[in-house]
């Protein structure tokens, strides 16, 4: 049987490891946001976290140990397979990041034709059209608020 890694060694950890607590909690953020909207374009079947362990900050840490070079990254070397201590390695910051070849944006669009921006892609980075005009309306709508907010306090 496991002891319960104790709170207060966790948070030491986290501060004495601030970029690898970041991976970790991607991690689990992406297998979430997948499992619950994107698997299908995941090849059909949910990411997730496959290590039991790995829920625990200081057992996940021991397993894959600390980022090799500031720039790694936290990856799968099978990209259909779920996050297992065998499947998974951080990746040098001298290959290609997973972004420039991903086939479809966190939300789900897909990353291809109408829906890349050729301002972006001609400066290497392949932008959701989709998402980017989401982001805009929401943009808008805040502006609008707040503008109507101050014709509030003004009149
Ligand atoms: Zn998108």
């Amino acid at each position: 049987m496991r002891q319960e890694t104790s709170l207060t060694y966790t948070m030491e950890l986290r501060k004495a490891y601030p970029s690898e607590w970041r991976s970790w909690q991607a991690m689990f953020s992406r297998t979430r946001y997948r499992s619950q909207h994107d698997w299908k374009h995941y090849g059909g079947k949910p990411i997730s976290v496959e290590e039991a362990g790995w829920r625990d900050f200081s057992i996940w840490l021991a397993d894959v140990g600390p980022k090799p070079e500031p720039q790694s990254w936290f990856t799968r070397k099978n990209k259909t397979l779920g996050y297992t201590k065998q499947n998974c390695c951080w990746a040098p910051a001298s290959e290609s990041h997973p972004n420039k070849t991903k086939t479809h944006c966190w939300r789900g669009h897909s990353l291809t034709g109408e829906n890349l921006i050729p301002y972006f892609l001609e400066r290497g980075r392949r932008q959701c059209r989709t998402c980017q005009t989401l982001r805009e309306r929401d943009k808008y709508a805040t502006k609008k608020k707040q503008s109507k907010n101050q014709e509030l306090v003004a009149a």
